[in-house]
């Protein structure tokens, strides 16, 4: 039996008349990465809001490890943590006092040790004794990680957390937490804009799209969806047939240079194309294949969906 941490049956949240949260339903089981993904103002933060119990929810049922969140918040919030670019901890006490406070609450045995540890692996001992007020967002967001660390959650949801970062930070960032997940099994729900951080970490994902689930895969299995690849080829000359043949064909194409050019087409088509043009005479000297990456998926996703096709 796979061991779920995670589970949210039939999530509904109103703000007046408007509904930010459409019913919406998933499980995070032990171990794995999900990425919650979707354009702005899909409800990725008013989801992770209900899922801390920041926000109410209108309707709908969460549990963590098998325990309802309404009737046992304590426990859980003990066993889970929170990190992200926007949350702001304590703004007049110092970087250290913050920390410090935070694993007190967690009950963090031996702290010192701990946030050193931590500060010293998002290089921010330097920051211990500056008010949190007066540090930068990047800063701010590593202060965020370090404390979403502190109690060894089994459970992290992360709200854009790398949004502010340094490109080494991120890495960083995402170095540590396939760490944490290799070494404790450290689970995620993780919500970012950037593909490639949620292509490089994530098992799966769940698109959100106006309040609704619209899909949820692995990132492979989403890319696989988008059929259309790019064929680049440089070549020599005839560019007359060339043309003639990708229209007889019914491609969609573009000349970036001269001697380049960029077919749009399906995968599994692409040999025939290639064949093809040097069949009718087009000296080919150069290929290239760039393949659906998750950001065509959600560029296709949040323009099919203005269009009700998806
Ligand atoms: P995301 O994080 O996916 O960008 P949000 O969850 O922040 O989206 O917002 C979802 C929708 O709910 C947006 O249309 C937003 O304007 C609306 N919303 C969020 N918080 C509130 C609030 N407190 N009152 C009214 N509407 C809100
Ligand atoms: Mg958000």
């Amino acid at each position: 039996m796979t061991d779920v941490i995670l589970k949210v049956e039939n999530l509904v949240k109103n703000f007046g008349k408007f509904r930010a949260v459409d019913g919406i339903s998933f499980s995070v089981p032990r171990g794995k990465i999900v990425g919650f993904l979707g354009p702005n103002g899909a409800g990725k933060t008013t989801t992770i809001h209900m899922l801390l119990g920041v926000t109410s929810k209108t309707s709908g049922s969460i549990s963590y490890f098998g325990d309802n969140f309404d009737t046992h918040r304590e426990t859980i919030l003990k066993r889970i943590n929170f990190a992200s670019a926007f949350n702001t901890l304590q703004n007049r006490i110092t970087v250290w006092e913050n920390l410090v406070v935070f694993s007190l609450l967690y009950e963090v045995r031996n702290y010192t040790k701990k946030i050193e540890e931590l500060c010293n692996h998002f290089e921010i001992e330097s920051l211990f004794h500056k008010r949190y007020n007066d540090l930068s967002s990047g800063q701010r967001t590593r202060v965020n990680l370090v404390k979403s660390l502190l109690n060894d959650p089994e459970l992290i949801l992360m709200d854009e957390p790398t949004a502010s970062l340094d490109p080494d930070i991120t890495d960083k960032t995402l170095t540590l937490i396939e760490k944490l997940k290799k070494e404790k099994n450290l689970t995620l729900l993780y919500t970012s804009h950037n593909m490639d951080e949620i292509t490089r970490i994530c098992d799966e994902v769940i698109f959100l799209d106006h309040g609704k689930i619209v899909a949820q895969d692995t990132p492979l299995g989403l890319t696989k969806r988008v059929k259309n690849a790019e064929l680049r080829l440089e070549f020599d000359g005839k560019e007359k047939i060339l043309k003639k043949y990708l229209n007889e064909k019914k491609s969609v194409f573009s000349f970036p240079n001269p001697n380049t050019v960029v077919v749009k087409v399906e995968e599994k088509k692409i040999p025939e194309i290639i064949f093809g043009l040097s069949q009718s005479g087009v000296w080919i000297t150069d290929i290239e294949v760039i393949k659906p990456s998750l950001e065509d998926v959600f560029l296709q996703i949040a323009r099919s969906k203005k269009h009700d096709k998806y």
